[in-house]
């Protein structure tokens, strides 16, 4: 029996990590749940799995939790720092499904304890990769990844031959605008962002999905999960979602990993990791798929994927900005305060703006973090 705490269990991570312990009733335990705001779910989760612990972020809910799960042993807490002390219980794998750099710290704190930590989570690893990765070293921690082109990738990459990987190759979806002219993109909705033609996603992700930005937040992720350098990494966009990411070596074999487009795969790779376990998620079936297809990215239609390697090239502060402005450029698109268009334009400003630093503790990055954000929330208002 191994224990799972995890971080985001609400979510779209959150949900699918917890079919797949459904399915395994014999192999994992539920230590710790924390969410944000959705106490019923958290709620109804907590009834089914019966963890030790349960937290919400939002303290105003505090009390719908407690009387949701009165005459329970189980302990409950409220709060940001609920959510990391949580994080710090130990576990034998936590799965890291908070979105955005709300969950650097938690994700500290759990590396801190130790074990596998299950990463979902990208913006931490893109605003703080080395810091990220050096903790993990520290506290002997096994960071896997969730994301399904790193989990793809991890499944390909063979650790002995690294020296002979010419390059990594992610494939993207290309999102719910792939076919779209810039005067239909100018007016896309939020609706039509979330959208996303193949993945059913939280909405953060599903708009960056949209822009392109996931991909660049994904070639900085690899760039860290695989120590590759940004030429190393190409993105290649293949609609039908069904090839996650290839690893071309130098004798010019490629390896692919491939799968449905459901996220319980690359979790139950994880959740199983060493070994193989049964996925109650979708199969690939090859009778019904007629074709794949592969193109370049539009780079004039979504500039963030080459946005993703000038920031690679100047440097972790950039990688952090890029990060921080589009968090919130995202939230105020979806909140209808700005344009879809606007989201990178937001972005640009405020990489233009920034200033040296030098980020070498979690505290020098959560300051950096913060003025990112205010210069882009000045932007917005
Ligand atoms: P989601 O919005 O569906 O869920 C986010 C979870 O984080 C929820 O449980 C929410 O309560 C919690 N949360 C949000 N803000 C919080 C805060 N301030 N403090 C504590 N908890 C907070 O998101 P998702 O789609 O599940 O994505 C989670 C992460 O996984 C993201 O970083 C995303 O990029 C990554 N990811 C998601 C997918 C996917 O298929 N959904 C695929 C690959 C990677
Ligand atoms: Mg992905």
């Amino acid at each position: 029996m191994r224990t799972v705490n995890i971080l985001g269990s609400t979510g779209s991570i959150g949900q699918s990590t917890l079919k797949v312990i459904e399915a395994h009733p014999d192999q994992f335990q539920v230590g710790v749940l924390t969410a944000f705001s959705n106490v019923d779910r958290l709620i109804e989760q907590a009834i089914k799995f019966q963890p030790n612990l349960v937290v919400i972020g939002d303290p105003d809910k505090y009390e719908t939790l407690k009387s949701g799960l009165a005459g329970t042993d189980i302990t409950l807490a409220a709060g940001c720092d609920a959510v990391c002390d949580a994080a710090a219980q130990k576990s034998d794998i936590t799965m890291a499904a908070i979105v955005g750099m709300a969950g650097l710290k938690p994700l500290m704190k759990a590396i801190e304890q130790g074990g596998v930590i299950a990463i979902a989570n990208k913006e931490p690893l893109v605003s703080a990769g080395a810091l990220v990765l050096a903790a993990a070293d520290k506290h002997g921690a096994t960071l896997l990844p969730v994301d399904s082109e790193h989990n793809a990738i991890f499944q390909v990459f063979e650790k002995d031959n690294a020296k002979s990987i010419d390059r990594i190759i992610l494939t993207a979806s290309g999102g719910p605008f792939r076919e779209w002219n810039r005067r239909q993109i100018e007016k896309a909705t939020p609706e039509q962002a979330v959208n996303h033609p193949n993945w059913s996603m939280g909405a953060k992700i599903s708009v960056d999905s949209a822009s392109m930005m996931n991909k660049a937040l994904e070639v900085i992720e690899a760039h860290y999960l695989f120590d590759m350098p940004a030429d190393k990494i190409d993105v290649l966009v293949h609609p039908q979602s069904l090839i996650h990411s290839m690893v071309e070596y130098s004798d010019g074999s490629i390896l692919a990993q491939m799968g449905a487009s459901d996220m319980c795969t690359p979790i139950t790779n994880i959740l199983g990791w060493p070994e193989r376990m049964r996925t109650p998620g979708d199969r690939l079936n090859f009778k019904q798929i007629n074709r794949l297809d592969f193109e370049d990215v539009n780079h004039e239609l979504f500039p963030a994927v080459n946005m993703a390697y000038d920031a690679l090239k100047e440097g972790q502060e950039a990688c952090l900005v890029m990060n921080a402005a589009n968090e919130v450029a995202v939230s105020a698109f979806l909140d209808r305060k700005i344009a879809f268009l606007d989201i990178h334009k937001v972005i640009i400003d405020v990489l233009e703006k920034r200033e040296a630093a030098s980020l070498n503790s979690l505290n020098d990055v959560i300051s950096y973090d913060k003025v990112a954000r205010d210069r882009a929330e000045s932007l917005i208002l």
